[in-house]
């Protein structure tokens, strides 16, 4: 399967780093020519050079925007009036006991991991809808399914945006598709020095917590490791591809195999 986006037009929400860049990158590379976004230019223009390092004639650009707020979108769309392809990918998380979220937490979590998406798909359907090809996918985390342990907020966000993400399929009309993916506990840089951050044991490498994590907590994955953003990336790039067309209104899962169930 050749996968071949040239002349799509794609954004990207939340990109300078993580899932978000490696989606970047996999769209630049089947041709495509992607917006990069983040929250400030240092960020944004690290990123394209990082992008065009790796492929010299990438058509990669940037939008520097704050997505948390209504401002930030509406910045985005000045700067970007229409794309073909558009990836809601931001979203933040951290862990927290139930009783220490506060209303400030959860309205933080509600505007940068949910609404940003909203506004965002509200705002750039109506021209894939014209121009009948688009393509808008939606990024769930294993957390929007089960139990997200001290990430209740998070989970919540990501839930909401699995029926954003049917909803909205089933509003559109031919050549526009909606899909939702859903990566499992990602490798990103963060989450790596997170853990290395976190750990008790002294000696321990990346890959002994990683071996720890998924032998305990994470243990119904079948890979029993992370999944790397370039995994996720594929997913993405396939979906937005001409070749996913009759795929529209579902949610992939890219998770190492840690959901139990059938489907
Ligand atoms: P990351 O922290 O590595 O990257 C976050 C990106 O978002 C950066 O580019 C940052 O600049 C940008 N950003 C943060 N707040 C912003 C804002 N208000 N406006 C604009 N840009 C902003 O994140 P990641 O781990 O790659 O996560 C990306 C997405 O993947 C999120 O939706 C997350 O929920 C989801 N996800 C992550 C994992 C994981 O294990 N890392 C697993 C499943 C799903």
């Amino acid at each position: 399967m050749n996968i071949n986006l040239g002349g799509k037009k794609a954004f990207i929400s939340g990109s300078t780093s993580g899932i978000g860049f490696a989606i970047a990158l996999g769209l630049v590379k089947v041709g495509s020519t992607v917006y990069i976004n983040g929250r400030t230019n240092e960020s944004v223009n690290d990123a394209i050079q990082r992008i065009k390092k790796t492929v010299p004639n990438a058509e990669i650009y940037g939008v520097t925007a704050d997505l948390s707020k209504k401002e930030g979108v509406k910045t985005v769309f000045h700067e970007l009036p229409q794309v073909d392809i558009l990836v809601n990918n931001l979203g933040i998380f951290e862990p927290k006991p139930f009783v220490e979220i506060t209303d400030d937490d959860w309205e933080e979590y509600i505007q940068v991991n949910f609404m940003s998406a909203v506004r965002l798909s509200r705002f750039y359907l109506p021209n894939m809808t014209k121009n009948q090809w688009g393509r808008i996918l939606f990024n769930a985390s294993a957390y929007s399914g089960f139990y997200s342990g001290e990430m209740v907020h998070y989970g919540a966000t990501k839930a909401a945006l699995l029926a954003l993400s049917r909803g909205l399929a089933e509003s559109v009309t031919n050549g526009v598709t909606v899909n939702a993916f859903i990566p499992g506990p990602t490798r990103t840089e963060k989450v790596e020095k997170h853990l290395s951050g976190n750990s008790n044991e002294t000696n321990s490498d990346f890959d002994s917590i990683e071996s720890h994590i998924f032998h305990s907590m994470l243990h119904t994955s079948i890979l029993k490791r992370f999944v790397n953003p370039e995994e996720v990336a594929n997913l993405v790039v396939f979906l937005a591809s001409e070749q996913a067309s009759a795929i529209t209104g579902s949610a992939f899962k890219v998770d190492g195999g840690i959901y139990r169930t059938l489907l």
